[in-house]
């Protein structure tokens, strides 16, 4: 019998692979698909997860040859602008990179750790008994202690493991196109394209966008209320759209990839059932961009060291329940603030201008953008606790350790459990420190005197009181102070 089986290998699967392999399991994954996909969806990520990548070693590879990795001047808010600029200790980051390239290295990494993918397996069966999941496809049958759908928003798994999937899709559908242009600058110039700007034009019909996001690509997209063609969209189903939304033609050029999509909100009721755990699209559809993979990626380094513990014996059911408790009230908040992205900009007419104009100068004040930019870095803390830091992802504080100085990232590579000791004194017990990592430095204005960090880099407790009782609720074998 397998440990576990991911079903999908998109950035989602990948992330969880490696985080399994990293934390001792031995995962296999499965995907529909016959090699890694080249389809242009996502081009960047943004919030916590690039702080995570980080914390893995793994975004100096990721980030190599991107064109933008760091703190962003500004960010949309849908169609509203959020400027940085001016206010200091903005925390967001954001990594741009194509999904292609991110899937890719994310299934070198996985390579590199061992992961087998295997490719043209599709699932079209999944039981469960107590003991086990039997999955199945047209040539394959595998037992497993547990299985991940990171399926995405289709998610079989989901469907097949009886969690519903709640929510709402929007009325409007969008066409997306891919065009070359010989043109880099001055697209705007051309008669065609007079009184459009870059961004989202809003007409009478509907809305266009007009963007680039590399050189020689022009992106268009097209939003109306219709039904998405059954069938994959020509370049006369574009130029149609077109023109129905914009009432002209556009000066397109040669399409490298037209899709059509549909918006949907919505929430997996359950993110487990049983031996089945949900993560990323299988589990949320956000209805604007910027935040799904940054939730999703996130699911999956929550989940990762929980299973890894419970099948190398030292976690339990709770350990494995704490990640529906701990990821699905961000998915929450994270539908409500990509709801109201969504909505501001469905809003057409003055109503909406007036809206838009409204919010844009509401945003240009200190608290809001610290709010909204803390909202979309990370939608919100893990449980309840005294300490500010419980709850959070570990601050990537600068130690002078004895082995000189070091960031808490480079203590995270490995994804061990970490306790940190700033001057508390901390002691653990003799095994404990087998498989705990004991970490005495300074810092200059500690921010606790001990924190015990888990795998994934969230901070389980600080203080000075209590360690024992805190190592018993998240690990085991427990340790005393
Ligand atoms: C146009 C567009 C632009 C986007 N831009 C952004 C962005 O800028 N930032 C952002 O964060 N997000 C963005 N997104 C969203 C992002 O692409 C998704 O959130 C992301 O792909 C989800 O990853 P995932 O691994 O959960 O699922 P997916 O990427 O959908 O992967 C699911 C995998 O499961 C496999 N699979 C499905 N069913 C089966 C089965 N029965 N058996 C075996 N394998 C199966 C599929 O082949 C696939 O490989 C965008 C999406 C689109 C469409």
């Amino acid at each position: 019998m397998e440990e576990i089986v991911i079903i999908g290998a998109g950035p989602v699967g990948l992330m969880l692979a490696c985080e399994l392999s990293l934390t001792g399991a031995r995962p296999i994954v499965l995907d529909k698909r016959t090699e890694p996909g080249e389809l242009p969806r996502a081009n960047g990520l943004g919030g916590h997860i690039v702080e995570l990548l980080e914390y893995r070693g793994l975004l100096d590879r990721l980030s190599a040859g991107s064109p933008f990795c760091g703190t962003p001047p500004g960010f949309p808010f849908g169609p509203v602008p959020l400027r940085f600029a001016g206010v200091d200790d903005i925390e967001l980051r954001m990594l741009l990179i194509q999904q292609p390239r991110l899937e890719r290295l994310l299934g070198e990494r996985a390579a590199e750790l061992g992961v087998e993918i295997r490719w043209g397996h599709e699932l079209t069966s999944l039981t469960q008994d107590e003991t086990r999941v039997l999955l199945e496809g047209a040539d394959f049958r595998l037992g497993a202690r547990y299985a991940v759908g990171c399926d995405g928003g289709h998610s079989l798994v989901r469907e097949l493991a009886g969690i519903g999937f709640p929510g709402t899709t929007d009325k409007e559908m969008m066409w997306l196109g891919h065009f070359t242009t010989a043109r880099t600058t001055g697209v705007f110039d051309h008669p065609d394209m007079a009184g459009l700007q870059p961004g989202w034009n809003h007409t009478r019909t509907g809305r266009l966008l007009l963007t680039s996001l590399q050189p020689g690509v022009q992106v268009v997209g097209v939003r109306e209320e219709r039904t998405p063609p059954a069938e994959p969209v020509t370049l006369a189903d574009f130029q149609t759209a077109v023109r129905r939304v914009l009432g002209r033609d556009l000066p397109l050029g040669e399409p490298i990839w037209l899709s059509s999509t549909v918006t949907q909100a919505r929430l997996a009721e359950r993110y487990r059932a049983g031996r089945v755990f949900l993560a990323g699209d299988a589990a949320h559809l956000f209805p604007a961009g910027g935040s799904a993979l940054n939730v999703g990626m996130t699911d999956a380094i929550n989940l990762g060291w929980k299973l890894s513990a419970c099948l190398g014996g030292r976690g339990s059911e709770s350990l494995l329940d704490s990640y529906e408790e701990e990821r699905r009230p961000l998915a929450e908040r994270t539908l409500m603030q990509t709801r109201a992205q969504a909505l501001l900009d469905r809003l057409s007419g003055e109503d909406g201008e007036a809206l838009r104009t409204l919010l844009a100068e509401i945003f240009a004040y200190e608290q809001p953008l610290r709010h909204l930019a803390e909202l979309l870095r990370s939608p919100g803390r893990y449980g309840e606790a005294d300490h500010p830091l419980v709850g959070r992802l570990v601050p990537n504080l600068t130690l002078t350790t004895e082995n000189g100085e070091q960031r808490v990232a480079e203590l995270m590579h490995r994804a061990r459990p970490v306790l940190l000791d700033l001057g508390g004194g901390a002691v653990l017990d003799d095994d404990a420190g087998d498989w705990i990592d004991l970490v005495r430095a300074e810092c200059d204005n500690p921010p606790a005197d001990t924190l015990l960090i888990r795998p994934d880099g969230y901070v389980a407790w600080a203080g000075a009181e209590g360690l024992s009782a805190a190592v018993n609720a998240w690990f085991t074998p427990p340790a005393r102070r």
